[in-house]
């Protein structure tokens, strides 16, 4: 393993900014990951996931050997059952009746090889990616407008434009690092900024301009904008005379529509001077990038709404030049590498379509027996396939749809009847793996190489640096090896990613005459040699590209397009309201997302104890005059309902959102809550081109779930969770932390608390009263504490990161046991409270202590004293609210 001086260059494993890392090992074998200074995305910044990702690489929750119905099994009879299975079900039902549900967590090199596998050697194209639920249209969008699914603008766009133009995207919390990098361009430019969300998020702090937009009504803001454009005359005529088809009728649509500022102002719920102030910036800045993300994605209009983007863009002529165009920014690390091997079951590979000629073209080029000829079902289409009995074998890779696909107690169901399941996953953690006939253990980050690329097109290697636990096998190969015995093995006969990387780039220039956008042929002759060192290189990639960290050409300068007439189209689109509108029953809109510090469904970052601190329990943010109308409160539980299911979540309120909207966050699943999955609540509307659904709009009623008594137990060990209403489980350093709500009392609480470790032999000290209804307990093995219990009737639980601490002590006497009953540190600054600033673990008691303290009036000042904010920059925001309400206050 390298020292720190030449350590291991390899990418983040989360979002789309995909940040360059340098991972060196310790003396005590541990790692410390680092930003690369020299990775173009990043130039050395992390955001907090980032910064923590040395905490996630225990092997504690990892799959380590194949399993077979529940047992143990070698891996050459897994891989045969399953390849046995799969070729029976074919031969009996067609090749319609299997399907692979596939990921953005996966390499190019893996996704490569399922793509292959599926669309031409099985001879179906149904396989689908969870891309399907953050971007797919993006790609239906680009695909309208531009003819290709082409990303035209990079990172340094949005750094050199005037204006940016944020529409339905948290930057500050969920691409960090490049929000980071818009702050400091703001800083240093000028660039202004208008946000458009009906959340006021940390991403507006930075804003000149917020518009808190109605959901779902984007298409008639972005049409209003274009006929405002058209009637103030600010478009580039010549563009759009020479290097567009279909203005004519666009823009009739809009005015037809009667794009008028009141009509939009009224419709989108903005005040009309709002609306007018954004129009106008964006009328009068030539420079204007529009960055957008799940909030126009996650949509049953959202490739309307990304074709109403882009019609601004084509009309003022402000794409295919410096700082302006339109910038979709990816949820998922490597979203983008499986849009170029075809990992959509709409799409074939390197960005080809079922056209004859593309299908006719790859089938030459893999030597494919069985060649797909039509596009295969898409993820919500392809579970209701699952369900009715249509597909008989489906074969799930790193991803978790028991948890993600809206209406999820149908995908278990539909799992659940599934004839014949494999799941390929790295974790343990996953609701998904519940209900598999074959599991397979794979590779993750830190053991598998392979590339992946980002937002703007960047190519960048991840690199193995340390040894999968147990017989974990990288994605690609386990693949590979279940072609081989399906009978493909000389198709699949690949010794290494390199070789499968070097296969994907000469299909991407294999028959290319320019006529198709993505464009590898400089990396066609990659040798092993040159794939281990390969720099982040964007593409296209030109063969004569010897210097990859050149500037590669600006895509759509020269205004050709990659549609048959080389035209850009401009696409007439129809605001639409969301299919399902609230009611009595159902009075409030729903809308979801990430937070800070977690990634999709927790298998990764929920083992990280730092991470865990910033947002501990699944909850539903809210404004306080709805909290007021349902009679709900801070910090209280609450049930979530949807004509669907019924979600138990903790209240936050925020007055930054909408009136009538709640959000609640996608990441908590079935492993650490009791019920917290949101998709439960939400159904299976869709985007008709696209197959994206609609994430963003679900009514909703919110009511109270007043509990009995609340408690929290920390344990040195993962205990399972007993049958209480509410408990949600998080990492802690050294233990693991469960806070739990019930409604009915046992007769004995030391019996209960007995109970969580049953078989262990533990010295026993409690505290007892009853007239409060308050409990306590904690329990020593040799001296060192095991186990505390925290039982009130109300809400008066002990800090949970002073208790935390407690369990770093190797042995205590009666004074400090006597102490740990106590449940807080006679020090207020040891009772931190909810973490704010995971870099330097600083929490929001800390913070408050401080600037009451020290009179401290600036987040910069907060730096100086506590060092919090200092690093990622990622909770700035919040150091800025409260500091903002301490004044206000
Ligand atoms: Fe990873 Fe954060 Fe960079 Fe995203 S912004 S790639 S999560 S370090």
């Amino acid at each position: 393993m390298a020292d720190n001086a030449d350590a291991i260059r390899t990418t983040c494993p989360y979002c789309g900014v995909g940040c360059g890392l340098r991972v060196s090992e310790n003396k005590d074998g541990g790692f410390v990951v680092k930003g690369d200074p020299d990775h173009p995305a990043n130039f050395g910044k992390l955001c907090s996931k980032g910064a923590a990702l040395a905490e996630t690489l225990g092997d504690e929750n990892r799959l380590r050997f194949p399993l077979v119905d529940g047992m143990r099994s070698r891996w050459d009879d897994a891989l045969n059952h399953v390849a046995m299975t799969f070729k029976n079900v074919i031969r009996e039902y067609g090749p319609d009746a299997v399907a692979f549900y596939v990921s953005g967590q996966l390499m190019t090199e893996a996704y490569y090889v399922a793509n292959k596998l599926m669309k031409g050697f099985i001879g179906s194209a149904n396989i689908d990616t969870n891309s399907r639920l953050c971007m797919s249209s993006t790609v239906a969008g680009h695909k309208r407008a531009f003819g290709s699914d082409t990303v035209p603008t990079t990172y340094r766009d949005m750094e050199t434009a005037d204006l940016v133009v944020i529409v339905g995207s948290n930057m500050a919390w969920c691409h960090p690092v490049l929000y980071r990098r818009l702050v400091e361009s703001r800083k240093k430019n000028g660039t202004r900024v208008v946000v458009i969300d009906p959340r006021k998020t940390a991403t507006s702090d930075i804003a000149d301009l917020y518009l808190p937009i109605k959901p779902g009504t984007d298409v008639k803001l972005f049409n209003g904008l274009l006929s405002h454009l058209a009637a103030k005359g600010i478009m580039d005529w010549d563009f759009t005379k020479n290097h567009t088809s279909g203005f004519k009728h666009t823009a009739m649509e809009a005015y037809l529509e009667g794009n008028k500022m009141d009509g939009v102002a009224e419709i989108c719920d903005i005040p009309e001077s709002r609306v007018r102030e954004f129009f106008e910036m964006f009328a009068t800045t030539e420079k204007t990038v529009t960055v957008f993300s799940q909030g126009i994605n996650q949509s049953s209009s959202g490739t309307d709404k990304v074709n109403a983007i882009i019609n601004v863009h084509l009309m003022s002529g402000r794409i295919g030049k410096p700082g302006q165009g339109p910038l979709s920014l990816t949820g998922q690390p490597n979203a983008m590498g499986g849009r170029e091997v075809g990992g959509l079951a709409n799409t074939l590979a390197a960005h080809m379509d079922f056209d004859a000629a593309s299908v006719d073209r790859v089938k030459r080029f893999w030597s494919a027996p069985n060649m797909a000829h039509a596009p295969g079902l898409k993820a919500v289409d392809m579970f209701a396939a699952v369900k009715s009995g249509r597909i008989k074998a489906l074969w799930v890779m790193a991803t978790n749809p028991a948890v993600s696909i809206p209406h999820s107690l149908n995908i278990r169901q539909a799992i659940r009847q599934c004839p014949f399941v494999v799941v390929s996953d790295c974790s343990t953690r996953s609701d998904t793996l519940k209900d598999a006939d074959v599991v397979l253990p794979a590779a993750t980050w830190g053991e598998r190489d392979g590339t992946v690329t980002n937002s703007e097109r960047m190519i960048s290697r991840q690199r193995a640096f340390k040894k999968a636990p147990g017989e974990a096998r990288p994605d690609w190969r386990i693949i590979c090896d279940v072609a081989g015995f399906m009978g493909y093995q000389p198709a699949f006969d690949y010794q290494g990613a390199g070789e499968i990387f070097a296969e994907h780039a000469a299909l991407s220039a294999f028959e290319n005459n320019g006529d198709r956008d993505f464009n590898l042929s400089g990396l066609t002759g990659l040798t092993k040699s040159g794939y281990d060192g390969l720099e982040p290189v964007r593409w296209p990639v030109a063969p004569d590209a010897k210097d990859r960290s050149a500037p590669q050409r600006r895509l759509f300068q020269d205004g050709v397009f990659f549609t048959p007439d080389q035209r850009a189209r401009f696409v007439p689109v129809r605001y639409a309201p969301p299919p399902v509108d609230v009611s009595d029953a159902f009075p409030l809109i729903l809308n979801t997302g990430r937070v800070r510090d977690q990634w999709h469904t927790m298998t990764r970052s929920g083992s990280s104890p730092m991470l865990a601190r910033h947002r501990m329990e699944p909850f539903v943010e809210m404004h306080s005059l709805d909290a007021k109308r349902y009679g709900l409160r801070a910090g209280g539980l609450a049930l979530v309902k949807s004509p669907l299911a019924e979600i138990c979540v903790r209240v936050r309120i925020d007055n930054g959102i909408r009136p009538g909207t709640v959000f609640t966050p996608i990441h908590w699943s079935d492993t650490n809550t009791a019920n917290a999955v949101v998709c439960k609540l939400i159904p299976a509307n869709v985007d008709a081109l696209s197959g994206q659904p609609e994430l963003k709009t679900t009514p909703v009623s919110v009511v109270a779930f007043d509990p009995v008594w609340s408690g929290l137990v920390v344990t040195r060990r993962d205990v399972a969770a007993p049958q209480v209403d509410y408990w949600t489980k998080t990492a802690g350093k050294g233990c693991s932390l469960m806070t739990l709500s019930g409604s009915g009392s046992p007769e004995s609480w030391q019996i209960w608390a007995e109970n969580l470790v049953p078989g262990q032999t533990f010295d026993w000290i409690s505290y007892s009263d009853d007239s409060r209804s308050i409990h306590r307990f904690a329990a020593f093995k040799q001296d060192r504490l095991e186990l505390v219990v925290f039982i009130s009737k109300v809400q008066d639980l002990p800090d949970f990161g002073w208790i935390e601490q407690q369990f770093s002590e190797h042995s205590m006497d009666a004074a400090m046991r006597s102490g740990v009953l106590a449940g807080k540190s006679a020090d207020p600054d040891m009772n931190k409270g909810a973490l704010v600033c995971s870099c330097f673990g600083i929490g929001i008691n800390q913070l408050l202590n401080a600037i009451a303290r020290e009179g401290l009036i600036s987040v910069d000042d907060v730096g100086r004293v506590l060092k919090a904010g200092t690093n990622c920059g990622s909770c700035r925001p919040e150091i800025q609210a409260l500091l903002e309400n301490r004044q206000a206050a």
